[in-house]
């Protein structure tokens, strides 16, 4: 039995020492060397004492990165991403929940780590990628450790200001990744092409599928996702055949109808997507243009390591249709309950509950926030079992697959009626004109809100989609954005929109 994910590399670096594993533009590890590497890296914690401690890895996006993580893994440490990118006063937010044993920086990025809250040590990537490996300390290492002792912490918002650490475990993402290339049958001849920053959930799919699988990951430049053209054109460049964004990004490239000027019909082989809402609107042009790929709608928060349904989509759905978040994945039970807890019947509304060997252990050094969402089993009440309360409201269809509708924390009640603002969206992203769109509830002014990106008059919407959905849902006020604003996960800000109300 495998209790660390190290295992999955030292298979892969024995069978393909001299296959590229992960490479960004201009660079590229082979998994040979990102072995040798992650074991020097490892092999330098280990000497510093360090066991099942935290690790910050600082750097720009890139292999190295990757690497790092690796380094953590082997010597039976966890790592948390932070972005170069992030304010300071964030980072220090999440320096004081995760209080790290070490920061894993470059020299020149090590300046600016010196400017925030952290007393600890630092372990530059540039030397310490060359030190010895010591294949004994890791093996001790390796044996002492379980498959439950934490792999990584990604931090996610937190509705007080103070970011949660979800903490995810070797074992979890063992189990996903078991599911995920078994049911993609991902092997060493897929290339992934990613989209998703590292201290996002949606990356562990490239990564850690790219590890057990001998596959390879191309970091895509993230100034390409504003060029839809020179990012399909990288991607028939690097011959990528899998991708697994998120919708936004696909929605970018539908839009500008970049398939006309690039055909990738030889070279895509599977457009999967999680994270948001996928419409079916910008879906379509996808299936059309590329009718042959395998398309699948993957659904989950970072708690249940990234995913826990999917939907791959085998049938036509017109424009204005929710696409389904599908079924659970493999050694995952999803429950559905309504208010009094119980489980939901016919197409009754209720909160996605999950539990599996892929849900995190909990918010890092934070029980109160931990208790509140992972909470025990109100079906089993024999023994301790833990659920987590995703806050999503759902329902089922007439197929048994889940269709996602909310945010339990986005439901509304506008003139005495329940509205759910998701069904409002799906009705306004089927129009022809409409791009991107998102509507928010002012709760002083009572009014529902729609921004969009076009310039539409009210009514014109309100006429279409008055065929949709009922009078009472109409929104009461359209803000046109020359741009919706995207946040770091590359989704629709609605914190800044609210900003707008
Ligand atoms: P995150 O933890 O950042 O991955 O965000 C998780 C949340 O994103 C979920 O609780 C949902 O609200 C939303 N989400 C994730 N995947 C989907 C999907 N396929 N369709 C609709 N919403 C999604």
């Amino acid at each position: 039995m495998k209790a660390n994910v190290t295992y999955w590399l030292d298979e892969s670096a024995g069978r393909w020492p001299d296959k590229t594993a992960y490479a960004e533009e201009g660079k590229a590890v082979t998994f040979g060397e990102l072995q040798r590497q992650a074991k020097a890296l490892a092999t330098q914690m280990l000497e510093r004492g360090l066991f099942k401690k935290p690790v910050v890895v600082y750097m720009e996006k890139g292999v190295d990165v990757l690497v790092s993580f690796m380094g953590a893994a082997y010597s039976c440490n966890f790592y948390s991403p932070i972005d170069v990118d992030m304010p300071a006063s964030r980072v220090n937010k999440i320096l004081e929940v995760l209080n790290p044993a070490l920061v894993i920086t470059t020299a020149a990025l090590k300046e600016t780590f010196s400017n925030y809250e952290y007393q600890g040590g630092f372990l530059l990537f540039e030397e310490a990628s060359h030190a010895a490996v010591s294949e004994e300390k890791i093996e001790a290492a390796r044996r002492r450790g379980v498959d439950t002792d934490l792999l990584y912490v990604l931090f996610t918002s937190g509705s007080t200001g103070v970011p949660k650490g979800v903490t995810i475990t070797h074992r979890s993402v063992i189990d996903y990744i078991d599911w995920v290339t078994e049911t993609f049958d991902i092997t060493e001849k897929d290339s992934f092409g990613n989209q998703a920053p590292f201290y996002f959930d949606n990356s562990i799919l490239d990564i850690y599928s790219t590890l057990k699988s001998g596959a390879a990951t191309y970091i895509i430049p993230k100034n390409l996702f504003a060029q839809p053209v020179l990012l399909l054109e990288y991607l028939k460049e690097k011959k990528i055949n899998t991708i697994f964004w998120v919708p936004s990004a696909l929605i970018v490239v539908a839009k500008l109808k970049a398939f006309r000027n690039v055909d990738l019909s030889d070279t895509l082989k599977r457009v999967l997507f999680c994270g948001e809402v996928m419409p079916n609107k910008q879906l379509n042009i996808w299936r059309k243009f590329l009718p042959e790929v395998l398309y699948a709608n993957l659904y989950g928060p970072t708690e249940i390591t990234d995913a826990c349904t999917y939907y791959i989509v085998d049938r036509e759905f017109s424009d204005d249709e929710p696409l389904p978040i599908g079924i659970p994945m493999a050694n995952t039970d999803i429950l559905v309950l309504n208010e009094k807890d119980e489980p939901v019947a016919g197409d009754e509304i209720g909160e996605l509950c999950v539990r599996g060997t892929s849900l995190s252990m909990g918010y890092y050094n934070n029980p109160e926030k931990t208790r509140e969402a992972f909470v025990q089993n109100p079906l089993n009440p024999f023994v301790p079992e833990t659920i987590y309360r995703t806050g999503d409201l759902v329902k089922y269809n007439e197929y048994g697959e889940i269709i996602y509708l909310s945010r339990k924390d986005f439901q509304i009640k506008h003139m005495g009626h329940r509205i759910e603002l998701g069904e409002i969206e799906t009705a306004v992203s089927s129009l022809e004109e409409i791009s991107l769109c998102c509507c928010l509830y002012d709760e002083k002014k009572q009014k529902i809100v729609l921004f969009l990106e076009e310039e539409l008059e009210k009514s014109y919407i309100n006429g279409q989609i008055s065929k949709l959905i009922p009078e009472y849902m109409l929104p009461n006020k359209v803000i046109s954005l020359p741009k919706m604003p995207i946040n770091a996960n590359g989704k629709i800000d609605r914190v800044k929109l609210k900003e707008l109300l």
